[in-house]
């Protein structure tokens, strides 16, 4: 499968401020020197020499994860804001896919907000989208956030050819994968899922704070989080951070790294990004988890990676 980050931010949308974008320019100015503009080759190597902080942005778009199985089957999960920029990619793909799965983690409004907005695919009559999520009145949910005057139109509007799926069972089968759920600590409740297609798996872990119960190895743990190949993980807070904010259902990097370290996963994607902090800090929190798993264990074989906008990788 192919997996790619639309929206990794939590909590609201977070665009680049005016003062952030000239810091980087500022930096990058600082920077530069004669040399570094004698031809193109040397100004590309100027930008390829830059931290990715400075050259790059984490994006500021809410919860929206793409996963493409390898029969072409489209998940997504979550209707963050980044949904809106999947769409539009979508619609400009050669081979228009017109069915989707969409699975929610829990009804707060950074994973919902995009909804309104998959345009034109929600509109469309000849697509047909499918939700799922275990709560068993997830569709009045949905349709109750969207209605005047929040909204100028409602739900029934949009012309795709819409079903609700309440999840009972823990495991559905989903075009060429099986997909399975798991109830995490947030406020109000959230599910991570698993996702596995031919023998590689991958969890969407968001809004999970993890706690002494996730390590321990229960039945219901050991089948949800042994054998995994990678994991996007709610990181969204510095360890300071955890212990100052316990019980507002966020996991801290550190965490995070414990946990992958805990269940020998071997790829982790820190995700849902604090609004409060700019890329630079960001990237220092990336550094920062990859210290501490060189201090845990120095022989680790695991990866460890920020979650950005367009980033896509296979599992
Ligand atoms: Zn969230
Ligand atoms: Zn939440």
């Amino acid at each position: 499968m192919k997996v790619r980050f639309w929206g990794v931010r939590g909590s609201i949308p977070t665009p680049l401020t005016i003062n952030q974008i000239q810091g980087k320019i500022s930096s990058i100015a600082q920077r530069l020197s004669p040399a570094d503009l004698v031809s193109e080759e040397s100004i590309e190597k100027f930008l390829a020499m830059l931290p990715p902080y400075l050259m790059g942005a984490v994006g500021g778009n809410t919860t929206c994860v793409e996963v493409r199985l390898n029969d072409d089957t489209i998940i997504i999960f979550d209707c963050g804001s980044g949904i809106t920029d999947l769409a539009h990619a979508l619609k400009k793909e050669d081979r228009y896919i017109r069915t989707y799965h969409i699975f929610f983690s829990h009804f707060h409004w950074d994973h919902i907000q995009g909804l309104p907005f998959f345009v034109p695919i929600a509109y469309d009559p000849k697509c047909t989208i499918h939700f799922y999520s275990p709560i068993r009145n997830f569709e009045d949910l949905l349709k109750n956030q969207m209605k005047v005057p929040y909204f100028p139109v409602t739900m029934d509007v949009m012309g795709a050819d819409i079903s609700y799926h309440v999840l009972t069972e823990p495991i559905i089968r989903i075009g060429s994968s099986e997909v399975m759920w798991k109830r995490v600590k947030h406020p109000g409740g959230c599910f991570n899922y698993k996702v596995r297609e031919n023998g590689n798996t991958l969890i969407f872990a968001t809004d999970t704070e993890l706690t002494e119960q996730d390590f321990k190895k229960t039945k219901e743990n050991v089948d949800f989080y042994e054998d995994v190949d990678a994991i996007i993980l709610d990181s969204q807070y510095t360890l300071g951070e955890a212990i100052e904010k316990y019980d507002w259902g966020h996991s801290s990097y550190s965490m995070a790294v414990d946990f992958v370290n805990e269940w020998a996963i071997k790829n982790l994607y820190l995700f849902h990004h604090e609004p409060q902090y700019d890329d630079k800090k960001i990237y220092s929190i990336l550094q920062s988890a990859k210290w501490y798993m060189n201090h845990l264990d120095p022989d680790h074989d695991k990866n460890i990676y920020l979650a950005r906008e367009n980033l896509e990788f296979d599992v």
